[in-house]
């Protein structure tokens, strides 16, 4: 534990920071493992760019749990040790895709990034001007999560109309 680095949060604890830290962790490993499984799973028209997609997400979200996990440590915490914690910490639900359809999968996911950038902005309220460095963390991770976003739902948009084109 660096003593200096945390004697420098202003007006919040190191521990409610490790504690909000600790459940978007768990989010992130879900985010993970969902976007991992969509990719293999997934059927239907276009599938090979959202598959591309999906495993870029994965990427990024196993990223950001290792940016997580270290600023917990950093803050004299211990990042979740057991993957069955990940239910009981998660802010954001699991979808599971059970149904592989591409449309489905892909509304799945927008939810997830949804969830993800309701979590991030509120985190980043929390900390603006009292934990600098988690409050870069967080909002380098909200850009990342806002840009998933927005390439699942143009890739959405895109298939939507391919379909209505070939159904005329
Ligand atoms: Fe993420
Ligand atoms: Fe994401
Ligand atoms: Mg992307």
């Amino acid at each position: 534990m660096a003593r200096k680095g945390i004697s420098i949060l202003k007006g919040i604890d190191a521990n409610e920071v490790i504690a909000l830290l600790n459940k978007a962790y768990a989010d992130e490993w879900l985010a993970y493992y969902q976007y991992y499984i969509e990719s293999k799973v997934i059927k239907g028209i276009m599938k090979d760019s959202v598959v591309a997609e999906l495993d870029q997400h994965a990427a990024d979200e196993l990223r950001h749990a290792t940016m997580i996990a270290e600023r917990i440590l950093q803050l004299g915490g211990t990042p979740l040790l057991h993957p069955k914690d990940w239910f009981s910490y998660a802010n954001c639900s699991y979808e599971t895709p059970t149904n592989p359809d591409v449309l489905n999968i892909l509304d799945q996911a927008i939810k997830g990034e949804q969830c993800a950038i309701d979590i991030y902005s509120k985190l980043a309220e929390i900390t603006q001007g009292k934990d600098i460095v988690t409050y870069d963390i967080v909002s380098s991770i909200l850009a990342d999560e806002v840009e998933h976003e927005e390439d699942l739902q143009a890739l959405y948009e895109d298939i939507s109309e391919f379909i209505e084109q070939f159904k005329r």
